[in-house]
């Protein structure tokens, strides 16, 4: 799909709880589009009683409706039928995606909704690979740990790419056996519903999937402390990240997975192969989705030889890019989530560029998107370089040897992702050894298609993994069993 017309969206709003749409009013946020700042709809805010609500039924649910203790083949096949029908539902969700979040309509069509579709097929296979283990043990006796559900999983999800980000939260949690309560972020709230809706379509026991609206302080945080919450499961900011691990210690010390902040260097070498690649990769890694992506690449370090004629490259894929609304054909550059948000980027950027750095080109704005932003003559302790932003900010520093690229890569904080260039093999794995990230790229600057390959942070870029096996396993929990076999 290539444009929709956004007079034509029919959205729904509300908790999705027990297979049903709820809304019985209260406090509500307004919730606008984007592209141009329109409210164009509200959520109702659950408040603790909401949550209990919402839980309780989850709970109810998980122990009563089979899913956990059906055969793991038939969750996995209702879950392919539910793969299936997010992929077929692309007419409607794509628009649905796009309309209320920064990503424009070509991309939501042909990423966001078959890869949500994708990954909950990767996990549906996975629902009867994993049962447990049998232990080495002496012949008198038989040991074995037995993987089964937690119970309730408490997921929240990020505003950046929100049907994916969620679907990396309730595929394996879904697949494992688990009940699921989702809180979607406030500045995008509803494609998510259409999911839950879809999966009750599929066969998913109505209370097994269900979604609450509202902000962090007041929803968020009411259901991660929730006492029949069993693990949460969150993607958002290393700020938050900290308040809802405080949160889980302190209401029954809940294990959690957190998918946090990253400030993620790409690092260039002058014998890196294919210079109009390369300059492309770095573009791209920083400008898709105008940078609203925890691994997007926003620290260029280069070897000092290369550094100009990659400069210029950058700046004219840069320049290449088209500002729009995420329902015009053409757009490729994505807005801003709020005014908020384009504030905070610009204030960055003017206060770098106070202290000494040089704009060589963005630096505005054009409607609601910010144009991507290169700044040269930075240090490590230019604001721009150490702050995570969060937009199309690109700083560029150079070096001389090896050693000190390593060095300049090494984040004081995060540590996400990491991008080398180079056409020699020792010096990538040298890099891949000594860099401190979660994940290392090499030649190439962002995932693949590769479901099995996990994300997850190091430092305070978080704490566990989303995606891969690592991820499934994270939904379950492992009983160990001795039997004795000689009474
Ligand atoms: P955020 O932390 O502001 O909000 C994320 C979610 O947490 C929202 O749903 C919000 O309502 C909720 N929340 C806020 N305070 C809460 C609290 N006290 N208790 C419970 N829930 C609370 O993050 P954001 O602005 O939505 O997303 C951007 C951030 O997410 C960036 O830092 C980015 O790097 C990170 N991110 C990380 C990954 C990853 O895989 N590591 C992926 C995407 C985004």
């Amino acid at each position: 799909m290539d444009q929709f017309d956004p007079a034509r969206v029919a959205v729904r709003t509300g908790h999705f709880i027990g297979g049903d749409y709820v809304d019985e009013g209260g406090r509500r946020i307004d919730v606008a589009r984007p592209s141009d700042g329109v409210m164009y709809a509200s959520v109702p805010v659950a408040d603790a009683a909401m949550i209990d609500r919402a839980v309780e039924d989850a709970w109810r649910a998980f122990k009563t409706s089979g899913w956990a203790s059906m055969a793991p083949r038939e969750r996995a096949k209702i879950l392919r039928r539910f793969a299936d029908l997010v992929a077929a539902d692309v007419e409607t969700l794509a628009p649905l995606e796009s309309l209320g979040s920064t990503r424009p309509i070509r991309d939501a069509s042909n990423w966001d909704v078959p890869f949500t579709a994708e990954g909950i097929r990767f996990y549906a296979e996975f629902a009867d690979k994993l049962g447990g283990d049998v232990a080495a043990t002496d012949h008198d006796h038989l040991g074995m740990t037995i993987a089964e559900p937690y119970g309730v999983i408490g997921a929240i999800a990020p505003w950046n790419f929100p049907l994916v980000m969620a679907s990396w939260k309730i595929a394996p949690a879904l697949a494992a056996g688990n009940a699921v309560v989702l809180k979607p972020s406030e500045m995008t709230p509803f494609s998510v519903l259409r999911l839950a809706e879809l999966a009750v379509l599929a066969g998913v026991p109505k209370g097994i999937f269900n979604v609450v609206q509202g902000d962090g302080r007041t929803t968020g945080d009411a259901l991660v402390r929730h006492p029949k919450i069993s693990k949460v499961t969150f993607t958002g900011s290393t700020r938050t990240g900290a308040a809802i691990m405080a949160a889980c210690a302190g209401s029954g010390t809940k294990p959690v997975t957190l998918e946090l902040g990253g400030k993620s260097p790409q690092i260039v070498f002058a014998d890196a192969p294919h210079l109009d690649d390369v300059a492309r990769r770095i573009a791209g890694a920083i400008s898709g989705n105008a940078g609203q992506v925890c691994v997007a690449g926003s620290r260029l370090l280069v070897e000092r030889a290369l550094a100009e004629p990659l400069a210029e490259r950058i700046q004219k894929v840069f320049s290449e890019l088209k500002a729009g609304h995420t329902w015009s054909a053409g757009t490729t550059l994505a807005p801003i989530i709020s005014e908020p948000q384009t504030a905070r980027i610009e204030s960055i950027v003017g206060r770098t560029v106070a202290a000494g750095a040089t704009l060589q080109c963005g630096g505005t704005r054009e409607g609601a998107s910010y144009r991507p932003t290169l700044l040269t003559d930075v240090t490590p302790s230019s604001e721009a370089v150490r702050e995570e932003i969060f937009g199309p900010v690109l700083t560029l520093q150079t070096f001389d040897t090896e050693a000190e690229a390593l060095e300049l890569a090494q984040h004081p904080e995060y540590g996400l992702a990491a991008g080398v260039h180079t056409a020699d093999l020792g010096r990538a794995l040298r890099f891949v050894r000594g860099l401190e990230a979660g994940t290392v790229w090499v030649n190439r600057y962002g995932r693949s298609a590769d479901f099995m390959i996990p994300t997850g942070g190091y430092k305070r870029s978080g704490i566990g993994k989303d995606l891969g096996r690592q991820a499934y396993e994270a939904n379950l929990r492992f009983k160990s069993v001795l039997i004795d076999l000689r009474q």
